[in-house]
């Protein structure tokens, strides 16, 4: 076990599941096979439910999912884990998975026309140049409030006045507006500051932060939740996408992957992306019968590249890298965190761009992405040669998480859509939690404990 190392981390891992059997006579089907999916199936296969799992693409694990390098496997997108995350380090100690993952002190950097700075204690904020003293103390004091103060009322507040008015107008244009446009484009001023709230305290809730990753990685994961599926009776179907969902025959529920070809069963959790529920019950018996949602929640995308290198270049697990010639908003340098082991022995940076899927930047061909954050990285690194490169590879995501605006909470799409049949649990309703594997495996949680009260 490698806990040990820099983080001592509280595992308070122990709570029962209370999972009873009355699925036992229940056919259930999941649509989406990523980390929400699977969860949910897992617990009810294990309650007793026969269940089965569309997963649309050749792989389970959706945004946590992994590629071949040499002989390891690695995260499409960056992934790792908090001392926070208790409902993630459940399900692990569940798997028998827990002594397996690791602990280290990580840090952040900002990075402002080619000047790094490490942004981890107060003293390296007194010394931070971007911003003049008297704004570094009110960012400072920002933090500090962020942490205390009640998150009422602050998803009807954007962070835009929220932050302003907390650290002046200054400190939020040079801070951090770009950060917030760094996630959300030009839809950062309609974010509310409940997101930046529960974000700032899961990220700096400690008092060092401390992150975690699994030997093996994330496809360790994955890979023994869908042993754990099958050896409770559950199947895991890959390349089955889910067209339509409808009710037939006497009311009962159709899973549909072609115009005529259907399954029919007594449950249905959707847990693929929220677009896709519109698709798939427009025009349909079901549309009537079940509780819709006000209006389409559009979705940020991704797209992310890896750098496999052959020596590294911040102390920094994620930096902000602000600098208006670059077509990308920060690095997560993952050998901070990763054991040379769990990257067959390469340097690996992330380089990511959050940007909306109809884009062009995300329409662009691999080769030209690769080529632009090769040269971005010359910039903010002027020793950074091609030579350094081992191997480059690009990833792009349509729908990571909602493009939220205020009062977010009130249109948060409901988990029950149709009273013991019909079941939600997308990235669309995780929050207020922080969009990651914490915050969904929460919310099958949710779902699982509705469906079998
Ligand atoms: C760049 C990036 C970095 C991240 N970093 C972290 C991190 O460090 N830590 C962390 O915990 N989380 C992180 N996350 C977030 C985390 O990956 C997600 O919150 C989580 O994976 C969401 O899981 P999900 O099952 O709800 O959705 P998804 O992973 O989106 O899974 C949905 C699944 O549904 C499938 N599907 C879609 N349509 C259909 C259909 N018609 N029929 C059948 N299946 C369908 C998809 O193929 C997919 O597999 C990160 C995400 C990104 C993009």
């Amino acid at each position: 076990m490698n806990n040990s190392s820099v983080c001592s981390v509280n595992r308070d891992v122990s709570a029962s599941n209370n999972i009873n059997s009355v699925a036992s006579a229940w056919n259930v089907a999941v649509v989406g096979g990523g980390i929400g999916g699977l969860v949910v199936a897992y617990w009810l296969a294990k309650a007793g439910a026969r269940v089965t799992v569309y997963e649309a693409s050749d792989q389970t694990g959706g945004l946590g999912t992994f590629f071949q390098y040499r002989s390891v496997y690695l995260e499409r997108f960056y992934h790792c884990m908090l001392p926070s995350d208790q409902h993630l380090l459940r399900v692990l100690d569940e798997l028998g998975l827990i002594n397996e993952v690791y602990w280290k002190e990580t840090s952040f950097g900002f990075m402002q026309n080619g000047k790094l700075y490490g942004l981890n204690t107060p003293f390296e904020l007194l010394k931070f140049g971007p911003l003049s003293l008297v704004d570094r103390i009110r960012v400072g004091l920002t933090g500090l409030w962020g942490r205390i103060c009640s998150p009422n009322g602050l998803d009807n507040v954007t962070c835009v006045e929220w932050l302003s008015r907390l650290s002046g107008r200054r400190a939020f244009e040079t801070f951090w507006k770009p950060m917030l446009q760094a996630k959300f484009g030009d839809r950062y001023h309609k974010v509310p500051a409940l997101w930046f709230w529960t974000r700032f305290n899961r990220e700096k809730g400690g008092k060092r932060e401390c992150k975690g990753y699994i030997h093996g990685g994330y496809r360790r994961i994955i890979e023994t939740l869908v042993k754990a599926i099958e050896q409770h009776g559950g199947t895991v179907r890959l390349k089955a996408p889910v067209e339509k969902l409808d009710l037939v025959e006497n009311g009962q529920l159709a899973v549909f992957e072609t115009h005529e070809k259907y399954q029919l069963y007594d449950r249905v959790v959707v847990t693929a992306p929220i677009s896709f529920l519109h698709k798939s019950i427009a025009n349909t018996q079901l549309a009537k019968a079940a509780t819709l949602i006000d209006g389409e929640i559009d979705m940020q995308g991704v797209i992310n590249a890896v750098f496999m290198l052959r020596r590294g270049f911040t102390k920094h697990y994620w930096v902000a890298a602000i600098d208006e010639e670059i077509l990308f908003q920060g690095i997560v340098e993952s050998t901070t965190l990763l054991d040379k082991t769990d990257t067959a022995g390469a340097h690996m940076i992330y380089v990511m761009n959050y940007v909306h899927r109809t884009d062009s930047l995300f329409l662009q061909k691999d080769e030209e992405i690769l080529q632009t954050y090769t040269d971005g990285l010359k910039r903010l690194f002027p020793d950074f040669k091609d030579e350094d490169v081992i191997d480059r590879f690009v990833f792009r995501a349509p729908y990571v998480e909602p493009l939220y605006t205020t009062g977010y909470l009130q249109r948060k799409p409901p988990t029950i859509l149709l009273s013991g049949k019909l079941y939600l649990a997308t990235t669309a309703q995780v929050y207020p939690e922080v969009t990651s594997w914490n915050g969904t495996i929460g919310l099958a949680r949710k779902i699982v404990d509705e469906m079998l009260s």
